[in-house]
C-alpha cells in the first residue's frame, strides 16, 4: 500500500451533548489503521484459492483459521465460549464463528459487538465467487479495528465477531445472539460491516438510525472528518422492502434482540453476488478511507458512557 493513502484524520472531534444547562464535550482520538495490513488481509481472504468460502468447505476453514491466527497474533483474548463457536448450518454443514475479546477499561460490564461475516457463496462449476467486497472487505476491516483497539484499549468490553453462514440466512449471528458468550442484556451495541470496499458514488450508508435515532448524532459528528459521503438510510420499511436493509445482514440478529446497531455498507453494484466481485475490483483508496471512518465511529461510540 502506498503511503499516500494514509490519511491523517484530524486529531480531535468534539461532540457536544446538552443535558439541561450542563454541556458535555467528548473528545475522540484519531484512528490510524494499518493500510498495508488491511490490504494484505483483504487479498488473502478474497483469494481464489479459498474457493468462495462457502460454509462447511475447506476454503471457508482456511479463511476461519487465518482470522483466528490474526486474532491470536494480535493478542486478542477469547470470550468465555472460546475462540470458535460452532453451530449447525444448512446441508449438515457445521458453521463456525470466530470470536475475539478485549475487556473494557472503564465499563467492562457493557459489551459492544463489532461484526462482519467471512463466508461467501463458494463456487459453481469452474466459477469462483471470491466475494472480495462481500464480505472479505468487512472481515479485513474487522481485523484492522481489532488491531487498533488492542493498541488503544477501549472503555467498553468489545467482542470482535467474524460470523459464518451469513449468506442465505444470517445463521452465525442468529446462533451468537441466541447463545451469546455473555448475558445478552450486557450487549448494548452492534457495529456490523458488510460490503464496504467500493462505490462509484464515493458513498457508504450508515444504516439503523431510523430504528435508533439517538445514534444519528454520532454519524453527524464523524461526517466532517472523511472525504467519503456517509449517508443515513436504507432502514425504513415504509419506503418499500427493497429499500430496507434492516434484515439484510447480521445486524438483524441483534436488532431482533432490541440491541441498537449501525450497519455500514454500500449499495449493490453489478458484481454483487457475481464471480466478478474480485480483489482487483476493490477501490483500495475508498476502502481504506471507509475503514478509517468506521474505526473513528467505533472509537467515538466507545467514548460514550451510555449510548443515548
Ligand atoms: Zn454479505
Amino acid at each position: 500500500m502506498n503511503r499516500s493513502l494514509v490519511l491523517i484524520l484530524s486529531s480531535l472531534i468534539l461532540l457536544s451533548a446538552c443535558k439541561g444547562n450542563a454541556q458535555q464535550q467528548v473528545a475522540t482520538p484519531a484512528v490510524q489503521l494499518d493500510s498495508a495490513q488491511l490490504i494484505r488481509d483483504l487479498q488473502f481472504l478474497s483469494s481464489p484459492s479459498l474457493e468462495g468460502r462457502l460454509v462447511g468447505t475447506e476454503g471457508n476453514k482456511q479463511a476461519r483459521d487465518y482470522i483466528a491466527a490474526r486474532f491470536d497474533s494480535l493478542g486478542l483474548a477469547k470470550p468465555d465460549s472460546g475462540r470458535f463457536q460452532q453451530f449447525p448450518a444448512r446441508n449438515n454443514a457445521t458453521g463456525v464463528n470466530v470470536l475475539g475479546f478485549i475487556k473494557g477499561s472503564q465499563f467492562p460490564g457493557q459489551y459492544y459487538v463489532i461484526s462482519a461475516h467471512y463466508d461467501h457463496l463458494g463456487k459453481k462449476g469452474d466459477k469462483i465467487y471470491t466475494g472480495a467486497d462481500d464480505n472479505a472487505s468487512g472481515s479485513a476491516a474487522l481485523l484492522a479495528m481489532a488491531a487498533w483497539f488492542k493498541q488503544h484499549p477501549p472503555k467498553h468490553s468489545i467482542i470482535f465477531a467474524a460470523f459464518d453462514a451469513e449468506e442465505g440466512g444470517l445463521m452465525g449471528s442468529k446462533y451468537f445472539a441466541g447463545n451469546p458468550s455473555v448475558d445478552i442484556k450486557k450487549i448494548v451495541f452492534n457495529l456490523n460491516m458488510d460490503m464496504v470496499s467500493r462505490s462509484d458514488k464515493n458513498e457508504i450508508y450508515a444504516s439503523g438510525t431510523f430504528h435508533y435515532p439517538f445514534l444519528a448524532k454520532y454519524i453527524d459528528s464523524i461526517r466532517p472528518l472523511t472525504k467519503i459521503q456517509v449517508t443515513l438510510g436504507h432502514d425504513d420499511s415504509t419506503k418499500g422492502a427493497h429499500d430496507d436493509w434492516t434484515s439484510q445482514s447480521d445486524h438483524f440478529s441483534f436488532h431482533q434482540k432490541n440491541i441498537p446497531f449501525i450497519y455500514f455498507g454500500v449499495e449493490d453494484h453489478p458484481d454483487y453476488h457475481q464471480p466478478t466481485d474480485s480483489f482487483e475490483k476493490v477501490n483500495k483508496s475508498f476502502y481504506f478511507q471507509v475503514c478509517q471512518m468506521i474505526g473513528q465511529t467505533a472509537a467515538l461510540l466507545d467514548r460514550q458512557e451510555k449510548l443515548k
